[in-house]
């Protein structure tokens, strides 16, 4: 069958690869002028330095299939995500660990100590069922803790107030009481050794398989093939007649420094009188190169208006709904699948963007046919 693939990150690439071992034809258009989408990544032509173009991209899974077809298309290096935060004029580690907490409330607990100095302490026990951002803060980490690392950063990252946002926010981020500062808890943590540009351009690399980049998509050329899955926002798809989604844009304020800028990849800013969220220094995403000159990115977050890049949905109670009437109308098309971050218009990690689109084109394979959705956006 003649397929099309709108867009050429990893949703696209990942169903395109898979359906094109399957004997089918497949285009894949994307508008940038690069493959890989958001995880394009770009060696900085004056230092040499790996750059993550869309910010820092760290792969971590618990999926061993995914984990087994990544390193099929590239070499995974070791890597661990170590993210360091500024407040109060001092820098902690993060996520919230036993080292945090001592050196927050200058003490020199054990672990079951901690436990019970947060538990009975600080936690807000009277909160039983936190539903907002705020209420799981102070239900799990007490307000101390609440007020120098995640109130300020939250602000800014979302522009509202935690008590505004959903407890599922702060659920990615664990609490422990060991010293185990590994941002992520899944059992494969890595990164490519040459970017994940490369990485993709392997996925896309396969003779049924034609590309071609900027190149926008409409809708009127979906009648030329079979099926299309459609990795755009699905917003988009209907010409936001409804009106837009709400996202959060970033504007990258990029610079560069002779030496090493900041000791580590990432550096949080826990407080809402500095302006940014965080500073990536990209070359310590690659601590297998040694690199004099630096690149990093000062990372502001805002309201993204139409001529900016969409990075995280709000998903709050107005976008849901507006969401839930595309998503009827969605239903109601044919030979049209919505796939990835933007098309089903939710955060996904690269390993789940990755496992839906594998399931997706299996599916397809199976039936020679998909819904509008395979993992319903609602
Ligand atoms: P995208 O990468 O957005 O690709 C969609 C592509 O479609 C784009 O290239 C776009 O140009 C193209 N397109 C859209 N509309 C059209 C059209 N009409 N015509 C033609 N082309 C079109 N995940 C992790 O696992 N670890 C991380 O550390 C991590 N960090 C992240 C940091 C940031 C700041 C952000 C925003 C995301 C992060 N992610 C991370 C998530 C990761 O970026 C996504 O999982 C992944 O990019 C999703 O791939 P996708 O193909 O669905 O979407
Ligand atoms: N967060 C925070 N302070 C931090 C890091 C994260 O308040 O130093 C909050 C913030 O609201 C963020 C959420 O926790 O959106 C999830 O953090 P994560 O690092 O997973 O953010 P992402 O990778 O989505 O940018």
């Amino acid at each position: 069958m003649k397929i099309l693939c709108v867009g050429a990150g990893l949703s696209g690439a990942v169903i395109g690869r898979k359906l094109a071992d399957a004997g089918h034809d497949i285009t894949i258009v994307d508008a940038r002028d690069h493959i890989a989408g958001n995880c394009h990544t770009e060696r900085d032509a004056d230092t040499g330095v790996m750059v993550h173009i869309y910010g820092p991209h760290i792969f971590h899974t618990d999926d061993a299939e995914v984990w087994d077809y990544v390193n099929a298309f590239t070499c995974f290096m070791p890597y661990k995500n170590r993210v360091k935060t500024t407040s109060r004029g001092q820098v902690f580690s993060l996520p919230v660990n036993l080292h945090t907490i001592n050196q927050f409330f200058g003490r020199t607990m054990r672990p079951d100590e901690a436990h019970d100095f947060i538990t009975q302490e600080q936690a807000d026990t009277t909160i039983t069922d936190p539903q907002t951002f705020e209420d799981q803060a102070l239900r799990f980490v007490g307000r101390d803790l609440y007020e120098a690392f995640f109130k300020g950063y939250t602000v800014k990252q979302w522009g509202m107030d935690p008590s505004q946002l959903p407890a599922s926010i702060l659920k990615r981020l664990p609490v422990r009481f060991n010293y185990d500062d590994n941002y992520f808890f899944h059992k494969y943590q890595g990164m490519p050794e040459n970017g994940y540009t490369p990485m993709v351009a392997a996925i896309l690399n396969h003779p049924r398989i034609q590309l071609s980049l900027s190149t926008r998509f409409t809708r009127d050329q979906a009648a030329e093939y079979d099926h299309v899955f459609y990795s755009g926002p699905i917003d988009g798809w209907f010409d936001y007649d409804l009106g837009r989604l709400g996202y959060r844009t970033l504007d990258f304020e990029r610079f560069t420094y002779q030496g090493d800028y900041q000791g580590c990849a990432v550096m949080n800013y826990g407080e809402e009188s500095v302006p940014y969220t965080r500073i990536t220094e990209h070359k310590h995403f690659a601590p297998w190169e040694s690199h004099e000159g630096s690149v990093c990115y000062r990372e502001f977050s805002r309201l993204c208006t139409p001529e900016d890049i969409p990075y995280y949905p709000i998903r709050q109670m107005g976008e849901k709904a507006l969401l839930a009437e595309y998503v009827t109308r969605a239903e109601k098309e044919t030979g049209v699948t919505f796939v990835g971050r933007l098309g089903t218009y939710r955060y996904l990690d690269m390993d789940v963007t990755i496992r839906e689109a594998l399931d997706v084109a299996q599916g397809f394979i199976t039936k020679d046919t998909a819904p509008a959705f395979a993992v319903s956006p609602l």
